[in-house]
């Protein structure tokens, strides 16, 4: 991967990415994704935002290389404090870490989040924490995909501003992706199913203690609500 050619995870990603956005990219590593948009005139400008020193100067490195300084800034920070109101994003990308740490960047942030009209998350597991804030916090889901890359299956989550309801089962599988009812969705949640089942079956081998027997029901819960996505 590198700034002309992303994984494939990264491009679903860019592909979400509105025509001409300012945009910010949240925890952008090596800056690839705000490079590859510039390099294809996807955004107008970028703040890329990164909170560990290495990965910081890595960004910066590449956003030198590619003469991308004047239109891409690279800022060493926590999560959403490193954009100002003067930046005027509208778009966000969060990509590439797990779906709590992504929630509590955006709830950490929410008042730099003023502005923003679109947030693009890319959670590696527990996307359910993302529908949750999206519902709880004026955001709705507009689009969803699903992909296998390496063995490995990413969700991405595309929120913009609006009000809406979903079911438990729609916020665990995703309400678009269940529509869209691809073989990769179809894929993952068999292969959630198959794990937790294995873990029943441990729970079963432990002392029956409340905590236990709460945790299996959870469980069993969990599995009936796919079951049912799965065969409708
Ligand atoms: N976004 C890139 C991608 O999807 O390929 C990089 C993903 S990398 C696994 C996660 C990056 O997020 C790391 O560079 C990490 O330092 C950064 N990160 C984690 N927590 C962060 C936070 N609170 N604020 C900014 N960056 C953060």
């Amino acid at each position: 991967m590198n700034t002309n050619h992303l994984s494939e995870r990264l491009a679903m990603v860019a592909s979400f990415v509105p025509q001409d956005t300012v945009l910010a990219d949240i925890g952008s590593d090596h800056a690839y994704l705000p490079c590859y948009l510039k390099n294809i005139g996807k955004i107008q400008r970028a703040v890329a935002g990164e909170v560990v020193k290495g990965p910081f100067e890595s960004a910066r490195r590449n956003v030198q290389l590619n003469g991308f300084s004047d239109h891409i800034e690279v800022r060493l920070a926590n999560g959403l404090l490193a954009i100002e109101p003067a930046d005027k994003v509208e778009t966000v990308t969060i990509a590439g870490m797990g779906g709590t740490l992504i929630t509590t960047i955006l709830q950490d942030g929410m008042k730099r989040l003023d502005g923003v009209k679109r947030i693009v998350a890319q959670p590696n597991i527990h996307a359910i924490a993302i529908r949750q804030w999206a519902m709880k916090n004026g955001f709705l889901i507009a689009d969803e995909e699903i992909l296998q890359e390496d063995g490995k299956i990413y969700e991405v989550v595309v929120l913009e501003r609006g009000i809406a309801e979903y079911s438990d089962a729609d916020l665990l599988v995703g309400p678009i992706l269940r529509k869209k009812n691809s073989d990769v969705f179809q894929a993952k949640w068999e292969r959630e199913m198959c794990e937790w089942k294995r873990v029943i079956r441990a729970l079963e081998q432990a002392e029956r203690t409340e905590e236990i027997q709460k945790k299996k029901t959870e469980i069993e819960q969990k599995i009936e609500l796919v079951r049912k996505v799965l065969t409708a």
